[in-house]
């Protein structure tokens, strides 16, 4: 079973809003015959195009591998949350890496954020990016600990974009009987991310990387210089970049050991209309503290696009709007009978400790994979990281990569149906409310 394939067809965008939404572009050839190049990127994704964009402003030769199209996987279907901080809570991290590499890892994130936002306004990529993400919590106490964080993040880092909502300012802003308050957080933002993907690659392509499409590398030789094999053609590079994220299947298996496919859903309602008020009052986007989190916005045009529920396994649920519509139906009970138009699902890829897993499997072979849901900023961050250690700037690189990144117990073969277990439990503590 190959996730690649399970869940989609050939070279084809899910039928998501947006897809329906997206910027016109053509598409890049197939890879036929052999190619020489100083870096192959193996993947199309946020964290591939931007390694590819980075390493070919810089001067290099680049080739970028596709197995479908650019954007097809995660990141051209993900809620477009471009939060701050890593994935794992400052707090956390200053008890895992010590105060030093997490005030490091801190400016990582704050960088990750400016590079999108400087991307965007780069390149002059139009995917609606917007400030404002608020984080909300389900009960007194959680509105408490949001508020904890949020002065940490102040006292400790200087951060000072997050507004604290008590219980009446998080009504006011998000009108569900299930939320109390949180904070507010201007400097993240949102985006369309399929025309923020397809951007990328459109900058990528202008600035010299060859990209080919519908061409799934099948194997790469570990030597110097090393060999990307794809069904029709190969290319030999001394550099490659493994960007596969969740659809890395065994294409690395030291890799495949600690980074762990899942699949996550979204669903877009018919336009709400003056509806869209009893949902968001101003345009961010909205996440929640449970464990299977829930992730809203409304769309440009009133639409509301709701993230909800997970799966383990290789397929999707035959229902996935029957699927997201329970976890949306809890936050928002009046939009029980609402049609949705859009219902498409997606694969990431998480790690034990929700820290991405950055790692050189060969002296010059480069992975990054394993953002956890937090892969905007991120992923297309360790692209840059990627590119800049090509270049002999591997300072960021070894920061992330010194994150200790546990294999799953039972590694790549037994990591899933003990993941089932271990996410069923903490799913189970969500409904429970403990
Ligand atoms: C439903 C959903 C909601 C999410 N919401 C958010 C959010 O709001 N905010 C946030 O920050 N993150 C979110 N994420 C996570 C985020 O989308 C990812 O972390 C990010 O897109 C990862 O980018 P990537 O380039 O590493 O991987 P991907 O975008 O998945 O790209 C990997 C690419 O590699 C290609 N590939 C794989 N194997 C091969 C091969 N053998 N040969 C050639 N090509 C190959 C695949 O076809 C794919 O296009 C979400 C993810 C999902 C699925």
């Amino acid at each position: 079973m190959n996730l690649l394939y399970s869940n989609d067809r050939k070279a084809e965008y899910p039928a998501s809003w947006y897809a329906a939404t997206a910027n016109p572009i053509d598409r890049f050839p197939v890879l036929a015959g052999d190619e020489k190049a100083d870096v192959c990127v193996v993947g199309g994704g946020y964290t591939g195009l931007s390694a590819a964009l980075h390493l070919a402003e810089a001067g290099f030769s680049v080739v970028l591998l596709e197995a479908h199209c650019v954007g097809f996987g995660a990141s051209g279907r993900n809620g477009g949350q471009l939060g701050s901080a890593q994935r794992m809570d400052q707090e956390d991290l200053e008890r895992l890496v010590g105060d030093d590499d997490a005030a490091k890892l801190w400016d990582l994130a704050e960088d990750a954020k400016a590079l999108v936002k400087s991307l965007i306004a780069k390149h002059q990529i139009d995917c609606d990016l917007k400030p404002g993400v608020a984080v909300l919590g389900l009960s007194t106490g959680e509105q408490q600990e949001l508020h904890d964080h949020a002065a940490h993040l102040s006292d400790r880092y200087g951060y000072d974009q997050m507004e604290l909502l008590d219980e009446g300012a998080g009504h006011g802003l998000c009108p569900s009987p299930a939320y109390r308050g949180g904070y507010l957080d201007m400097g993240a933002a949102h985006l369309h991310p399929l025309n923020y993907a397809l951007g990328l690659a459109q900058a990528a392509a202008k600035a010299g990387v060859r990209i080919y499409e519908s061409t799934e590398v099948t194997g790469i030789e570990e030597t110097a210089p090393a060999v990307v094999h794809a069904a029709q053609g190969k290319v030999t590079a001394d550099h490659v970049i493994l960007a596969c994220n969740g659809y890395l299947g065994g294409l690395n298996g030291k890799v495949a050991a600690r980074v762990m496919p899942i699949n996550n859903f979204i669903a877009a309602t018919e336009p709400l209309g003056t509806d869209a008020a009893r949902v968001l009052t101003r345009d961010v986007a909205v996440a929640d503290t449970k464990f299977v989190v829930n992730y809203f916005r409304l769309s440009a045009d009133n639409r509301l696009l709701f993230g909800g529920g997970e799966s383990y396994g290789y397929s999707f649920p035959a229902d996935i709007a029957a699927k997201v519509r329970k976890p949306m139906v809890e936050i928002f009970p009046h939009l029980r009978d609402v049609k949705i138009d859009y219902a498409w699902g997606g694969t990431l890829a998480i790690t034990m400790r929700r820290m991405p897993y950055l790692t050189r499997v060969a002296p010059n072979i480069l992975s990054a994979s394993g953002y956890s849901g937090h892969g905007v900023g991120t992923a297309t961050h360790a692209g840059q990281l990627m590119a800049l250690a090509i270049q002999g700037q591997a300072e960021g690189f070894d920061t992330m990569a010194r994150v200790p990144t546990l294999p799953f117990p039972g590694g790549a073969t037994l990591r899933s149906p003990l993941l089932v277990l271990a996410m069923t439990w903490f799913a189970l503590r969500d409904r429970l409310g403990l």
